[in-house]
């Protein structure tokens, strides 16, 4: 039998890694696990490539995967179960492999379990199964507050109200939500994005415990990689991240993926390494002082662009 190419191997999870998250203000060890499922059923986001990763998983290769990815688990509070979709789609994910990751779980004694799903899969009895084994993070990418951009730029397929309604009916059996936030849409200028920011982060923030704000970065096959070919977009700068950081009560964390290259958030590239850490820093630390001591020349240049934006397209900041 020819074998398997490695990155195809159905009983191999796409990847694994370990990193430091927080627990009640606490510096907590995490595992994070990305599986290979079929892939998100909604699959239209302008930003988003995930749909190159799917492949035809069974339940039983999911397990396999789950497995794999905890022998990495040692010493680990919290799990990560990403599946570049729905971990909530009985599709994606079927019910019998959700039902043995969740006891599995709950007999090593993790504390917490972090899950994605989009909010029309969040089911009362879906978050009761994950509830009962442990607690449990449900993660929705809302992308914004603002209905317009969310359905016209990113082609996310639900509204404010929709995401509002999944938050409660994880909060009415004590769950937890994360809010996903998008810096850049497409189409969007470098102010206009940072502003939408701040206000989906002010929106969003009464129904998450915990905010996420992601820095888009170019993937392959994707609208958004189509207008950056043509120039008509560029990745956020960092000094945008950092302003929504600093304008937002947290809790408010980011991971600045991809930081420094032309895919993804960058600033000039002198600046880049130092400006990132700082944001990793602050997503453990929640604090937005050391922020202050970032003085890059760059930083002018991102204000005199953004404003220059502005003034050719309306909404000038000064
Ligand atoms: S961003 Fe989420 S909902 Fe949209 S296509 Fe990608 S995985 Fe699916
Ligand atoms: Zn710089």
């Amino acid at each position: 039998m020819a074998k398997l190419d490695r990155r195809l191997d159905l009983k191999r999870p796409v990847t694994v890694w370990r990193s430091q998250d927080l627990i009640e203000g606490r510096e907590a060890s995490s595992l994070t696990m990305i599986l290979r499922t079929v892939g998100c059923r909604w699959n239209r986001c302008t930003m988003c490539g995930y749909a190159s990763e799917g492949a035809p998983a069974t339940a039983e290769d999911l397990i396999a995967q789950f497995e794999r990815a905890m022998q990495r688990s040692s010493g680990a509070q919290i799990v990560k179960i990403y599946t570049s979709g729905s971990f909530l789609d009985p599709q994606e994910l079927p019910e019998p492999a959700r039902d043995k990751i969740l006891q599995r779980l709950e007999a090593s004694g993790i504390k917490r379990l972090v899950i994605e799903s989009r909010p029309e899969y969040i089911t009362a009895e879906r978050v009761d199964k994950c509830l009962s084994s442990l607690e449990t993070e449900f993660a929705i990418g809302l992308e914004t507050a603002n209905d317009l951009i969310r359905q016209q730029l990113i082609g996310k397929g639900f509204s404010f109200q929709d995401f509002v309604a999944a938050s409660e009916i994880v909060h009415e059996q004590g769950g937890r939500v994360k809010a996903y936030l998008l810096l850049k849409p497409p189409s969007r200028s470098e102010g206009e994005a940072m502003r939408d920011a701040i206000a989906s982060a002010r929106a969003a923030g009464p129904f998450a415990e915990v905010l996420s704000l992601n820095l888009c970065n170019i993937q392959r096959n994707t609208y958004v990689e189509h207008l950056w070919e043509k120039g008509e977009y560029r990745p956020p700068w960092l000094w945008s991240a950092l302003e929504v950081l600093k304008s937002v009560p947290g809790p408010i964390v980011c991971d600045p993926v991809g930081a420094g290259t032309r895919r993804g958030p960058h600033n000039c590239g002198e600046c880049d390494a130092a400006v990132a850490e700082a944001i990793r820093s602050h997503a453990l630390a929640q604090d937005v002082g050391p922020f202050d001591n970032l003085d890059f020349v760059c930083r002018t240049a991102w204000y005199e662009l953004m404003d220059l934006e502005e003034r050719a397209f309306g909404n000038p900041i000064v």
